[in-house]
């Protein structure tokens, strides 16, 4: 069973889903007011891998993820260039699909978008109102965060702590410097709804309570997001659900954050790289391999060498997919009962080793170390001609990896049948040294459109 760490006890804790077979998540998704950068492709690729993880170990998985589609920093970029807010929240949600596309996540099951759920905000804000727990200003409506049982407890912080942290600026009208906007009275030139508290918007907080309850019920299975989310969004999320009375996330999955050079990577620091950029600078299945080598809840340190170790690794997967297919077509047929008994073990064998990784709060380094091992074993097997043995490795490992994500190369790039068998006559011709005719052979391979190369673990077919 699914362990993960929990952030509101602090610990890490085994992962019973609401209802029986099935799993409800929550991931607060992007604001579109610019294109990605490398560190909204690492929070999605966590959890598009926790995903296909909970799927793989046979949930059906509601993975709800949100757009953010009007905001402050959309309403001011759309100012600055005289364009439609609209414009630019669709150019940057079309940006942004691109690059999900390209390092293969997999798209949530529901994409709400706030303007989509206003009227519901509304109505939430003044229940909240009408409990007594939010208040009008001249400006908007806040949430009296004192009144809120439990506030902090994400934070791992009291009122009294939370209060003395809090610098920003605060308008006589609100109460404490943590009270939060609910809702944002009209401002000249901006966009509005209609609401019991005259035109305006909702405050973002209030978007993800409102969304994920809509979608996922009371009490859904994981609420996730980066960690730089704990507070104070995911606090205020928190905070709405327990003053309206209802059952919030039963649990919080946060993941680490990016760094460049040292440094948490973020655009005021000036080291704001695009993910685009780097989707076309290196092969996209590396930036996911990379974000796996680490635990998703630590640091993670991009850089060129630790792209390129990545990208290293992924040649011998797709050497052992390339070797092993040709193999896969004509070998189980020639198993003994015996043979094939002790393929079914190895692969029962990898397979648990690979849960007992995952379980452990989606252990991901433990387990892509266990099967990045298993690819070079498999490659030694098939270098000293135990075909079977290769085959049985080589298939758990590469099942295993696209459980992960991490597909070799597609299928035009895997010789067949017969380049295989011609790859084998020319090892042998060449044992025997014939060499006349192992270069005649190597002519017949190339005019396939391959090439054959001798290294030190032997003849390698490649395009
Ligand atoms: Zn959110």
């Amino acid at each position: 069973m699914l362990h993960l760490h929990d952030t509101a006890t602090g610990s890490v804790v085994p992962i019973t889903p609401r209802d029986p077979g099935s799993i409800g998540l929550y991931v607060c998704g992007p604001t579109v007011y610019g294109p990605p950068h490398v560190g909204h492709g690492r929070f999605t690729l966590v959890y598009d891998v926790l995903r296909r993880y909970l799927e793989y170990s046979g949930y059906a998985v509601r993975h709800v993820s949100n757009v953010t589609d009007v905001d402050d920093k959309i309403i001011d970029r759309a100012r600055a260039e005289g364009r439609e807010w609209q414009d630019i929240a669709q150019e940057a949600e079309q940006q942004w699909w691109a690059a999900m596309r390209a390092m293969g996540v997999l798209e949530p099951t529901e994409v709400p978008h706030a303007t989509a759920y206003v009227a519901e905000m509304a109505e939430l804000v003044a229940e909240l109102v009408g409990r007594n727990v939010a208040y009008e200003t001249s400006d908007g409506v806040y949430l009296a965060c004192d009144q809120v049982d439990g506030y902090g407890l994400l934070a791992h912080q009291s009122l009294d702590s939370l209060r003395a942290g809090e610098r920003v600026a605060f308008t006589e009208e609100k109460r404490s410097p943590i009270d939060f906007a609910l809702w944002k009275k009209a401002k000249p030139g901006e966009p509005t709804w209609p609401s019991s508290f005259g035109p305006g918007r909702p405050g973002w907080h209030t978007e993800c309570v409102v969304m994920s309850l809509a979608l996922l019920g009371e009490g859904f299975d994981l609420h996730g997001g980066g960690l730089d989310l704990v507070f104070p969004h995911h606090e205020n999320e928190r905070a709405q659900a327990v003053a309206l009375g209802r059952t919030f996330a039963r649990h919080w999955v946060h993941n680490g954050l990016v760094m460049v050079g040292g440094e948490k990577m973020s655009k005021s620091l000036g080291n704001y790289t695009e993910l685009a950029g780097l989707l076309e600078a290196t092969d996209p299945r590396a930036y996911r391999l990379l974000v796996l080598r680490s635990h998703y809840r630590s640091p993670l340190e991009v850089s060129q060498p630790t792209l390129a170790d990545a990208a290293a690794a992924l040649t011998r997967v797709d050497e052992l997919a390339r070797r092993a297919g040709g193999l896969a077509s004509n070998l189980d047929s020639d198993l003994t009962p015996e043979a094939a008994r002790n393929l079914d073990a190895l692969r029962r064998e990898e397979r648990s080793r690979f849960a007992e990784a995952m379980d452990d709060d989606l252990g991901t380094p433990r387990a892509l170390a266990g099967l990045l091992g298993a690819v070079r074993r498999a490659n030694v097997l098939l270098d000293s001609g135990d075909g079977a043995g290769a085959l049985a490795l080589a298939r758990a490992a590469l099942e295993l990896l696209a459980a992960l994500g991490i597909e070799p190369l597609a299928g035009d790039e895997v010789p067949g049948a017969e380049l295989l068998a011609l790859a084998g006559d020319r090892e042998e011709a060449r044992r025997a040294r014939d060499y006349a005719a192992a270069d005649r052979i190597r002519t017949k391979i190339e005019e396939l459109g391959w090439q054959v190369e001798d290294g030190p673990e032997g003849p390698r077919l490649h395009r």
